[in-house]
C-alpha cells in the first residue's frame, strides 16, 4: 500500500505542469505554489519579449501526452506555447490546483517528526506556513535576471535613457526612433536586435564577447536542424559518461570521420550564415561547445548585420554617459535604450544555507542524481533541472521518474550510496572529461538526450524502450514514442 502524500509542486511553469499531473494521477493530493499571477513560467505573456518564439521544433517541445496543434508553425510563437501549456493545465484539470500569488520563502525539515518540509509562504501580505509530506522544486533556470550595475547609470537616465532587463522588454513600442543597444550574445539579445530593427529603432548596435556558433532552423537552407542534430547518431558521436574501454576504443578510431562531421558542418555554417562577412567565426570548435547554451540563429540577424542594419561590437560595456554607452574597447555607442540580455542566476534562494551547501559545489555544480534528485534532501526532487533542447519531454520523464522515486516505485529505485557514487562520477565527466557539460551547473542533458531518457525509462522499469534500430538511429526523440514506453512500466496507485 503506498501512502498518498500531500506534495508540494513549486512553480507552474512546463515544470510544474508535468510533475503536478504525474503525483496527481498517482493519487496524491498536490499543491501548486506559483509566485507569479499566471501559469506559464518563462511563456508567461507578461514575461516574454516580443517575436520571442521557441528554438526547439514543435514535436520536440511537448508533453507526452499532448501534442502542439496541428495549426502550429514548427517552431511556435510565445503566445502559442502558453496557450498550449494553459490547455495542458486545464485537461488535466490541474487549475484548480494552483495557488497563484504565492511565494515560497523558505523551507525548512518538519519538526513534528513526520518526514516532509515545512515551507513559508507569502501570499500578498500574508505570511504562512504549511507541512508538505513531498516537494517537487520546478523553479526554473530563468527566473531571476542577472543584474549589471556600471557607472553612469543614473546620468544616462536623467538624459532620458532607459535601461533594462531582457525579460522587461516587452513593448517594441518603447524603442520607436531610438538608438538601442543590446548587450549580450544569446538568442535572446539576437531576438531583440532583430525585433528593434523591425519595430522602428533608429539605430541597433549588440554587444557581445565572443562570436559562438548559431544553429539555422534549416542547415543548408534545407534540412530542419532536428533531422541532424537531434539523432542519436549524432550524439553517438559525442563520448558519454560511465563509458567501457571497447566503446573508448571506438570513439578513438572514429575520431577522424567525426572530425571530418564537424568540420563539414563549420564550413556549412560558416557559408550559409555569411559568417566571415560579419566578422562572427567563432573561435571555438563547435563540438567542444554543443550544450545547452548552443543558440539557433535568429532569422535575420546575420544578413541585418551584413547589411549594416545590426552594428555588431565585440566586447562588452565600461560604463554609461549621458545618450551614450562606453564599451570596454573605448568605443562610444549612442544609446538611448540599453536591454541586458545577460541571462538569469541559477539557484534555489528559498533552501537553508545548509541545504544549498548540499545541493550546490563550491564551483556551482549540482549534486543531483539523474538531475532529479539529492541522498541528501530527502522528500523533495527537482523537475526540469536536467533542461535540453526539448525541456518538455525532459521535464515529463523526470516527472514521471520523480513520482516513482518518492513513493518507491521505480524498477531501479537507487539506494543513497549508489546515489552518492554516481553524482562523483558525473561530476567528473562534467569537471574533467567534457568541460562543455558542466554549463549551468552541469544542469543540461544536451547532447545526450538519449542516453539520459534510456537511463531514466531503465529506472523507471519500461519494458519498451527503443524503436526500430534504424528509426531509433536517425530521428529526433518523439514525444509519443516515449509516452508508449512509459505505458510499459508497473502500473500503481497510492491510498
Ligand atoms: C525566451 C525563452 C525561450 C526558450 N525556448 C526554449 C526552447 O525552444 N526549447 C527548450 O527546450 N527550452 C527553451 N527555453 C528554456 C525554458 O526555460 C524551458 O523550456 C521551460 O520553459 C522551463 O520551464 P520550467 O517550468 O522549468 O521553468 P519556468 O518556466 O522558469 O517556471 C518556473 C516557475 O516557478 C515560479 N517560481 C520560481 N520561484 C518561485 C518561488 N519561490 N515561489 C513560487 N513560485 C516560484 C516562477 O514564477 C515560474 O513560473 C526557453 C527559455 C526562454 C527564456
Amino acid at each position: 500500500m503506498i501512502a498518498r502524500k500531500n506534495v508540494c509542486v513549486i512553480g507552474a511553469g512546463v515544470s510544474g505542469l508535468a510533475a503536478a499531473k504525474a503525483f496527481a494521477a498517482r493519487g496524491h493530493n498536490v499543491t501548486i505554489i506559483e509566485r507569479s499571477t499566471d501559469l506559464g513560467g518563462v511563456w508567461e505573456p507578461a514575461r516574454s519579449y516580443p517575436d520571442v518564439q521557441t528554438q526547439s521544433p514543435k514535436e520536440l517541445y511537448r508533453y507526452t501526452d499532448k501534442a502542439m496543434p496541428d495549426s502550429y508553425p514548427e517552431w511556435p510563437k510565445g503566445p502559442q506555447v502558453y496557450a498550449y501549456l494553459a490547455d495542458y493545465a486545464g485537461s488535466h484539470d490541474l487549475t484548480r490546483l494552483m495557488r497563484l500569488n504565492t511565494t515560497v520563502l523558505s523551507m525548512q525539515r518538519r519538526t513534528d517528526g513526520k518526514p516532509g518540509w515545512t515551507l513559508d509562504l507569502k501570499a500578498g501580505d500574508q505570511l504562512s506556513r504549511e507541512d508538505f509530506d513531498f516537494v517537487a522544486v520546478c523553479t526554473g533556470q530563468f527566473n531571476e535576471p542577472q543584474t549589471l550595475s556600471l557607472p553612469g547609470e543614473d546620468q544616462f537616465k536623467a538624459a532620458g535613457g532607459a535601461i533594462m532587463h531582457s525579460s522587461k522588454y516587452n513593448d517594441p513600442g518603447m524603442i520607436k526612433d531610438r538608438n538601442v543597444v543590446v548587450l549580450g550574445g544569446s538568442k535572446s539579445a539576437t531576438d531583440i536586435a532583430v525585433n528593434a530593427v523591425r519595430s522602428g529603432a533608429r539605430s541597433v548596435t549588440i554587444v557581445f564577447r565572443e562570436p559562438v556558433w548559431r544553429i539555422p532552423y534549416f542547415i543548408g537552407g534545407l534540412i530542419n536542424f532536428k533531422r541532424i542534430l537531434y539523432i542519436r547518431a549524432q550524439e553517438q558521436m559525442f563520448a558519454s559518461w560511465g563509458i567501457g574501454p571497447l566503446s573508448r576504443l571506438a570513439h578513438l578510431l572514429a575520431k577522424p570521420l567525426v572530425w571530418a562531421n564537424w568540420r563539414g558542418l563549420e564550413s556549412l555554417l560558416k557559408t550559409q550564415l555569411k559568417l566571415a562577412k560579419c566578422n562572427m567565426v567563432p573561435k571555438q570548435r563547435i563540438e567542444d561547445g554543443v550544450n545547452c547554451s548552443v543558440p539557433i540563429a535568429t532569422p535575420d540577424f546575420f544578413p541585418m548585420v551584413a547589411d549594416g542594419r545590426i552594428k555588431a561590437v565585440l566586447g562588452t560595456f565600461d560604463h554609461y554617459e549621458p545618450n551614450t554607452i562606453v564599451a570596454r574597447s573605448g568605443e562610444r555607442i549612442a544609446a538611448d535604450v540599453a536591454v541586458l540580455a545577460i541571462g538569469y542566476k541559477l539557484g534555489v534562494p528559498f533552501l537553508s544555507e545548509a541545504d544549498r551547501a548540499k545541493l550546490v559545489d563550491p564551483d556551482g555544480q549540482y549534486r543531483l542524481y539523474r538531475l532529479i534528485a539529492n541522498p541528501d534532501l530527502p522528500d523533495m526532487g527537482f523537475v526540469g533541472f536536467n533542461s535540453s533542447f526539448c525541456t518538455v519531454l525532459c521535464a515529463d520523464m523526470a516527472a514521471q521518474w520523480l513520482v516513482r522515486y518518492a513513493d518507491m516505485q521505480l524498477a531501479h529505485q537507487p539506494g543513497d550510496r549508489e546515489m552518492r557514487d554516481n553524482i562523483e562520477m558525473m561530476l567528473h565527466f562534467k569537471r574533467v572529461e567534457r568541460p562543455a557539460a558542466g554549463v549551468y551547473g552541469g544542469l543540461c542533458v544536451a547532447p545526450y538526450h538519449f542516453k539520459h531518457f534510456d537511463e531514466l525509462l531503465a529506472d523507471i522499469g519500461a519494458t519498451r524502450r527503443r524503436r526500430n534500430p534504424l528509426v531509433e538511429m536517425f530521428t529526433p526523440p518523439d514525444a509519443d514514442a516515449y509516452g508508449a514506453f512509459l505505458a510499459t512500466a508497473p502500473a500503481y496507485q497510492a491510498g
